[in-house]
């Protein structure tokens, strides 16, 4: 399922306006409390440690010239005398930090000696490694006070507290020998004071972020909720419902936007009903004219069958003339017949008479055609051996399928055409494949368009309509009537119509030239 919040979260971020302005705020918001917090934190930690290095230093000077004193007065050069007076100046040092316990102490010396090995004294067992390596060998080397940062810790426990060593050789004049003295000051105070610090800045800053978070959410809200509301009225204006109007209150930049959106919504609306007025009327004149005309068309016509059935007993060029005004005339009653369709789909007025047809039989019966035989045409029949049913109007689905027999027949100039039936669970299409003169990609579009020829010199008797109402026939199924071709090679149409509840997008058959 992670898969899935993801998609969800990305769709989210893309749709959401809202979601990217209260994330993107949440996230630079962070950044700056991050990036302050951050300055405000090294600041704060390096004036508490400079403040505290410089008292240290200052207090570790006035013990230093304690001890210096202490060394100075005690001209003992007995080695055992001179152990305890240092001894006692360690305690004396230890015990002039009072009851806190602020710094520990370590002597070392006298440095030098011949065994190599240094005597240490310490206030505490203080772990190796508290004392910094190159501090303790510059106070060793030389006169002067110095002083490092260092983790103090303590043997046998395992607390380390951050510190600041100072450290300092000291002489005694008596003996000659000298001495490394360190203090080294526990800066644990300064460390909780830090963490307070530290605490108190995550904790105003999380504030801080989810504040301006929610601010930026009612911000948001507040520009975006009228956008909304105008998206979904537009919407439903989209749908078809005209009337659809803004709210307008106020003369802000949402009223203003309101007052165009309904300026606009208002304009559209009487140019659609303009147009819808005219095309109803266009719609009832082609309608009238073709209803008009067919009873006048009907009497010449019959006139014409007499004057064409006497033709023999005419001279040639009268006779040629009979069968030339039959033919005319046929044509001129199909293209009103095909007018006569064409008005009904566009008023509306279509009907289904839906029963279970068999697109096998279908295909099998219009391949029996004794027109095409008569034409010297073969068909070919692939997949017609099974069943394909489907919910469909027997008579448009067996006119659009003679129309593209008959279409082949005239147009292409092949003398094979295939006819191919399969179904899947969404959908049963029927393909009619010639391999002649074929279609451009942009013929196999335009062969859809009303009066529309290849070649009006090519023309064989046709309206230019038939294709436009088999499009019409398979659209008011929620099929599809589609072409392909290419020119010289052939041309393909295939039909889809959907099973109940498919979708004839998901054909279950493709071009051969896609
Ligand atoms: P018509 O009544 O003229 O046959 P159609 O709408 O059926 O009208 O066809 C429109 C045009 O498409 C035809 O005039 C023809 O030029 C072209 N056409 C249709 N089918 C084919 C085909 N199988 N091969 C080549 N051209 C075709």
């Amino acid at each position: 399922m992670p898969s899935l919040a993801r998609v969800s979260l990305a769709r989210m971020w893309r749709r959401s306006i809202q979601a990217r302005v209260v994330t993107s705020t949440i996230l630079l918001s962070a950044l700056v409390v991050a990036l302050t917090g951050w300055a405000l934190l090294r600041d704060v930690a390096g004036g508490l440690a400079d403040d505290r290095r410089t008292a240290a230093i200052s207090e570790a000077r006035s013990g230093f010239d304690y001890a210096q004193t202490q060394l100075d007065v005690s001209l003992e050069t007995e080695p055992a005398t001179q152990a305890q007076t240092l001894t006692q100046m360690v305690d004396s040092l230890t015990r002039s930090r009072g009851a806190t316990r602020t710094y520990e102490l370590v002597l070392e010396g006298p440095l030098g000696s011949s065994d190599g090995q240094v005597p240490v004294r310490s206030s505490a067992a203080i772990a190796p490694g508290s004392l910094p390596e190159d501090l303790a060998k510059a106070v060793r080397s030389g006169p002067g006070t110095y002083w490092r940062y260092s983790d103090l810790s303590l043997l046998g426990s395992s607390d380390v507290e951050p510190a600041v060593v100072v450290g300092s050789q000291l002489r005694a004049p008596g003996s000659g020998d000298t001495y490394a003295l360190f203090y080294l000051f526990s800066l644990e105070d300064q460390q909780e004071t830090l963490d307070l610090v530290r605490r108190a800045l995550l904790v105003g800053g999380l504030a801080m972020v989810l504040m301006v978070g929610g601010v930026a959410w009612l911000v948001s809200r507040q520009v975006l909720d009228p956008v909304r509301l105008a998206r979904r009225i537009a919407e439903r204006y989209a749908s078809g419902n005209l009337e659809q109007r803004m709210h307008v209150s106020g003369e802000d930049d949402i009223a203003r936007l309101s007052t165009s959106f309904n300026q606009m919504a208002a304009s559209l609306q009487s140019q659609i009903r303009r147009l819808e007025n005219l095309s109803r009327v266009q719609q009832r004149f082609v309608s009238d004219v073709s209803h008009e005309l067919r009873t006048p068309l009907t009497t010449v016509h019959m006139a014409s069958e007499v004057i064409f059935s006497s033709r023999d007993q005419m001279d040639p060029q009268t006779a040629r003339s009979a069968e030339l005004l039959k033919r005319e005339l046929d044509r001129f009653e199909s293209l009103l017949s095909d007018l006569l369709d064409l008005s009904r789909f566009d008023a509306g007025a279509a009907e289904l008479e839906l029963d279970p047809v068999d697109f096998a039989q279908v295909a099998r019966q219009a391949a029996d055609d004794p027109a095409l035989a008569r034409a010297g045409i073969k068909v070919r029949l692939i997949g017609t051996d099974r069943p394909a049913v489907v919910e469909a109007d027997v008579r448009r689905v067996d006119r659009i399928i003679r129309n593209l027999l008959a279409n082949a027949a005239k147009y292409s100039g092949s003398d094979l055409i295939e006819i191919e039936v399969a179904q899947n669970d969404d959908a049963v299409s029927i393909a009619v494949r010639d391999f002649g003169v074929g279609l451009s990609g942009e013929e196999s579009v335009r062969v859809f368009d009303r009066f529309w020829r290849a070649d009006p010199a090519r023309t064989q008797g046709g309206t230019g309509l038939g294709l436009a109402i088999s499009r019409e026939d398979a659209a008011l199924h929620g099929g599809t009537l589609q072409a392909w071709g290419r020119p010289g090679e052939g041309s393909e149409f295939i039909l889809t119509i959907p099973k109940p509840g498919g979708s004839a997008r998901n054909a279950p058959l493709g071009s051969v030239y896609a």
